[in-house]
């Protein structure tokens, strides 16, 4: 047995009151003020000078800014110092992909009610968020409602505070679990081939599909985003559209997400060894095509699941470079080039047939069992 600490989210309904969500509101365009500036202050010194901006840097201008803008002394400190956080990840991700050779749009700008959460870095008595009487106690807000519905476990590092589509309110705490876990479980080894309209196929010939409640949430998410486009504008009905649209999302990324629990648990609970294909090498392009976006989103929701879950029961996850996966035998290992409609593999050099995701799920595995042996 050892040990090993995990970060995990635990979300929780809020409910501020009238006073306490108009702060709220007011720190969230306070903290989208600095989000905007701090992101053009990067892209500028990118643009006229090749130079990265520093967070250290941003860090000094911040707190020049503060003593000139009123607005943005209110924000709690540790709030506004974490979207230079934000804009650092996001410019980290973007160097990350020109390196890899992509040619990424510059991270964007946030427009109005487009800055969602903001995070208190810091949890315990006496520090900026702690629980307080059943209640979340949040400095320079006060004493908020939440529907502590379990126990938190772990030691919570930070709290981020998020208004949904929907203007419902969530506190998410982040925290730290120390998991024991056995080393290596002993356990079948499966390659997972993640596909468009079957979620997934497995090595040994099993499919797992989309749950059809699913897909049903989904097209009518699709049928009500276009009668919204043909409302007009500033309309009641568009209003009410609007509404109904926040909804369906909401409900669509519940539905998907206790799918993606469900499937991960089951595979960590069968499986001692799953193979899967790296997202990061598959590059995450932003998509014209909304089910692939849709796809690419779940998929990395997935693996971060997946990955958690397989360490807390030991079973071994190795994530293998996908490219090529659907165009080589698993049996022989040559090259056999096919279009994406042609749905099986007919190898003309060892006489291999197989459904086409069968045979990639295959080389996933081959490919991971492969690094291991290395
Ligand atoms: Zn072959």
């Amino acid at each position: 047995m050892s040990s090993l600490k995990v970060m995990r989210n635990y979300r929780f309904r809020l409910y501020p009151n009238k006073e306490q969500e108009q702060k709220l509101l007011d720190w969230l365009e306070a903290c989208r003020w600095i989000y905007n500036e701090a992101l053009a202050q990067r892209k500028n010194a990118w643009e006229q000078e090749r130079r990265s901006v520093t967070r250290t840097e941003q860090q000094v201008w911040l707190r020049e800014a503060k003593k000139a803008n009123k607005r943005l002394r209110e924000v709690h400190s540790q709030a506004a110092q974490e979207v230079l956080f934000r804009v650092e990840r996001a410019f980290a991700g973007f160097f990350r992909r020109v390196k890899n050779g992509d040619t990424p749009g510059y991270p964007r700008f946030k427009g109005k009610g487009r800055y969602k959460s903001l995070t208190f870095t810091q949890f315990g008595k006496g520090l900026g968020a702690c629980l307080a009487d059943g209640k979340l106690r949040l400095s320079k807000i006060g004493l908020v409602r939440i529907k502590l519905h379990r126990v938190i476990p772990g030691k919570v590092k930070t709290v981020t505070i998020k208004r949904d589509a929907t203007g419902k309110w969530w506190a998410i705490f982040a925290t730290e679990v120390e998991i024991s876990a056995p080393l290596v479980r002993p356990g079948p080894a499966v390659g997972v081939d993640v596909g468009l309209e079957k979620f997934a196929t497995l090595s040994n010939g099993e499919n797992i599909e989309n749950p059809r409640h699913l897909i049903k949430t989904e097209r009518k998410l699709k049928c009500v985003q276009r009668s919204l486009f043909r409302k007009q504008k500033s309309s009641r009905n568009r209003e009410k559209a609007r509404r109904k649209l926040a909804k369906l999302h909401a409900k669509v990324r519940n539905q998907r997400r206790d799918f993606l629990h469900k499937v991960s648990r089951g595979l960590v609970n069968v499986y001692g060894f799953i193979a899967v294909e790296n997202l990061n090498v598959r590059g995450m392009v932003r998509s014209h095509c909304l089910a692939k976006s849709i796809h690419d989103v779940s998929w990395s929701e997935f693996l971060a699941m997946l990955e958690y879950k397989a360490a807390e029961a030991g079973t071994k996850l190795v994530k293998v470079n996908p490219s090529g996966t659907s165009q080589e035998c698993s049996n022989c290992g040559k090259t056999v080039p096919k279009d994406l409609f042609v749905r099986l593999h007919e190898c003309p050099h060892c006489g291999l047939v197989l459904d086409r995701d069968v045979n990639a799920a295959r080389n996933i595995l081959k490919r991971a069992l492969a690094l291991e042996a290395a």
